[in-house]
């Protein structure tokens, strides 16, 4: 399988193999060792973790992953994130690439307004009223425009994390009005009788760059990627990317092994590896670390430069909280609801319908509750054991269906801001401009003598999968074009050096 794109292949010719240690089995380091390994190299993985795959986490409700199951952490691939979909079709899942539906997709889904919660369809006359009210009453547009900005900003609204939305609200709203006045919104109304909406996947598939001369590109990009219609999932769960990269690799992947320091010498890195009540220090030739910042500024370092060092403590990460409901039967659907997402407000913020795939008998998988920043914090702050109570409680305004006996089996919390091996949920990028996020990224990737660094922090598509599969490419071409050793260190370039009881 060859991942690596050509121009980065300059140094593929037969070198002396070199002997890497790969940190963090998740879709970076994966991806990186499996690369270094067709460029010839020798490659061992340690994992923390007793699973693999990271932030791609397939929860099953049932045994053998007959029954229904929950994406806990990435759950779509937008299609255009190249690197990805070759991946998945390298990785022999192209079969098992389906649509994935996402927030207002569903007509019948719900949006959260201030009068209440209402149907996607039904919406619009309070969204536009809502909308008006936001911006200066003075201010004169046509009729379609506004109807086209109170959806974007009700998308804005449903996918930005709190204090950012309320920060830019008022800002946002001009600014979309004014992206918004040079466009003609009308092809992309949608009438149903006498409601009409905005088809914002169709206006987003047909202005892609309508942001881009806005100073909030970033956040724009990432709200047109997520409500866009050419979003992809992998039937079965998407944690086979991971599963599938690690069969193909020949080096071990040892799991249970937490690396607690890194410290930099002249001619390699000495990684201080905890497994068990184990403690072991081992000197590497060559280490790629694509272990999370937000982890990493735990761990003892030393012999890095001061500037590396505070990228590693400064750069800023997210939580984000998924609560997913195993329930009897796929309830909403007998409600209207096919699929999709609806913006449910509250603590609760986005609730999403999976398809029901496997025997509808084992039941149906709800993704009751999706937040991310400061909505997840307010929720994480709720006791663990209250947490799936709040939500569903909560959720009966919308879905009355949960209060019947038996309808709820089961539920699963993943906070990834409490996950002490992630710490966050991914880098955020959001408020900062173009020029100010790629020094912040080129810095986070930049090698320290042979300690190298991937992971989708390093990335130009932070918090994405695709960022995570750049970065381990980049990562193993730098690691490949590195000068070896002038003088041999180790008879295995994984040399043991000290150890003892923790
Ligand atoms: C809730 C959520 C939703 C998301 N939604 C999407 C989506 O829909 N689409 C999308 O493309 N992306 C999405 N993402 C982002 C995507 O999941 C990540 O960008 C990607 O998985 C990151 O991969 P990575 O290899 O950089 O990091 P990780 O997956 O975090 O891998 C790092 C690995 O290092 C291990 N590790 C940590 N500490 C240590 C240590 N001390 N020693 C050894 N090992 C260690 C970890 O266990 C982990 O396996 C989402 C992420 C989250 C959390």
């Amino acid at each position: 399988m060859d991942l690596l794109p050509e121009e980065c292949r300059t140094a593929a010719r037969a070198v002396q193999p070199k002997h890497v240690t790969v940190i963090g089995a998740g879709v970076a380091g994966l991806t990186a060792a499996h690369e270094l390994e067709r460029l010839g190299h020798r490659v061992r993985v340690l994992e923390a973790r007793l699973g693999l795959g990271g932030r791609l986490r397939t929860h099953a409700f049932t045994p053998h992953g007959s029954g229904p199951i929950a994406e806990l952490g990435a759950m779509r691939i937008p299609a255009a994130h190249h690197r990805t979909m070759r991946m998945i079709d390298q990785l022999g899942l192209a079969d098992r690439v389906r649509q994935f539906r996402t927030l207002f997709s569903d007509n019948a889904a719900y949006v959260e307004t201030p009068a209440g919660h209402a149907r996607v369809l039904a919406a619009s006359p309070i969204l536009v009223e809502e909308f008006r009210k936001a911006i200066p009453p003075d201010r004169d547009c046509r009729a379609e425009t506004l109807l086209c900005a109170a959806w974007l900003a009700a998308s804005v609204n449903a996918i930005a994390p709190a204090k950012f939305r309320c920060t830019l609200e008022a800002d946002l709203n001009v600014e979309l009005l004014d992206l918004l006045e040079r466009i003609d919104v009308r092809p992309f109304i949608v009438r149903h009788g006498a409601d009409e909406r905005i088809d914002l996947n169709r206006f987003f598939a047909n202005h892609r760059d309508f942001a881009a001369t806005s100073r909030l590109q970033h956040f724009f990009d990432d709200v047109i990627t997520e409500t866009s219609s050419a979003l992809f999932r992998l039937e079965g769960g998407i944690d086979q990317i991971a599963l599938r990269l690690a069969e193909r690799l020949r080096g071990p992947v040892h799991r249970g092994r937490r690396v607690e320091g890194l410290h930099v010498t002249p001619d390699g890195v000495l990684v201080r590896q905890r497994h068990g009540l184990t403690t072991v220090t081992t000197h590497c030739d060559y280490v790629l670390c694509t272990v999370p910042f937000s982890v990493v500024r735990g761990m003892e370092l030393s012999g890095l430069t001061a500037d590396k060092t505070a990228v590693i403590h400064d750069m800023q990460y997210w939580p984000a909280t998924k609560i997913a409901v195993h329930c009897r039967e796929a309830f909403w659907e007998q409600d209207g609801i096919t699929g999709g997402g609806s913006f449910t407000g509250g603590l609760v913020r986005q609730t999403y319908y999976p398809p029901v795939e496997n025997d509808p008998r084992l039941g149906a998988a709800l993704l009751a509750s999706y937040t991310i920043g400061p909505d997840a914090e307010l929720l994480d702050r709720i006791p663990a054991r209250e947490r799936v109570a709040t939500v569903l409680t909560e959720l009966r305004a919308i879905h009355p269906e949960l209060a019947r006996p038996g309808m709820v089996l089961d539920a699963v919390v993943q906070a990834w801001g409490e996950d002490p091996l992630s710490r966050g949920a991914a880098s955020v990028r959001w408020s900062k401009d173009v020029d100010t996020a790629e020094a912040e990224r080129a810095l986070a990737a930049a090698p320290q003598g042979r300690l190298f660094f991937a992971g989708e922090h390093c990335s130009t598509a932070p918090a994405w999968i695709e960022g995570a599969i750049e970065s381990g490419l980049t990562a193993a071409a730098a690691v490949h074009a590195c000068a070896p050793p002038a003088i041999a260190v180790s008879v295995n370039g994984f040399q043991h050096v000290s150890g003892g009881a923790a």
